[in-house]
């Protein structure tokens, strides 16, 4: 299920809500279906083409009777578990660095300018830092493999 919405405050946002919410789910560590036992929504920055889009992700939360501990269903798939931005974003980000060889702030410049995506050099750099690449943080020198 998806759905637009205009936002007029911060300019012609789009927002998409992804219904991931499930009445039973397995719990990830025993496989036991669970019943649902609340519903979370999680926001986060994506890809825009025209303008700048949000993700509304409604995800449920899970208790298993079993483990005693709750859980949610896994989003990997869109992002990761801790994060402000969708797997795209991130993707699309660091290639601009690794296979078109820019710096971190005119990557910047270009995520924002062609995606309406605003991810800070700071962010960028953890992001190659986690996929092993080391870049020269103030000279905002390119990137290269760690040796
Ligand atoms: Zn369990």
């Amino acid at each position: 299920m998806q759905n637009v919405k205009g936002n007029t405050k911060t300019g012609e946002v789009k927002v998409r809500i992804i219904n991931a919410s499930r009445k039973l789910a397995p719990c990830p560590k025993c496989k036991i279906v669970s019943k649902r036992h609340s519903v979370q929504t999680r926001t986060l920055h994506e890809i825009g083409l025209s303008g700048p889009v949000t993700l509304e992700i409604v995800k449920s939360i899970h208790w298993c009777d079993a483990c005693k501990k709750h859980f949610s269903i896994p989003l990997d798939h869109i992002a990761p578990p801790s994060g402000r931005y969708t797997n795209r974003v991130r993707r699309q980000a660091v290639a601009l660095v690794v296979r078109d060889g820019m710096i971190l702030a005119n990557a910047a410049k270009y995520m924002k300018d062609k995606y309406f995506v605003n991810v800070p050099t700071t962010t960028l750099h953890q992001w190659l830092n986690d996929e092993g690449f080391r870049c020269k943080k103030k000279s905002e020198k390119r990137c290269s493999m760690k040796q």
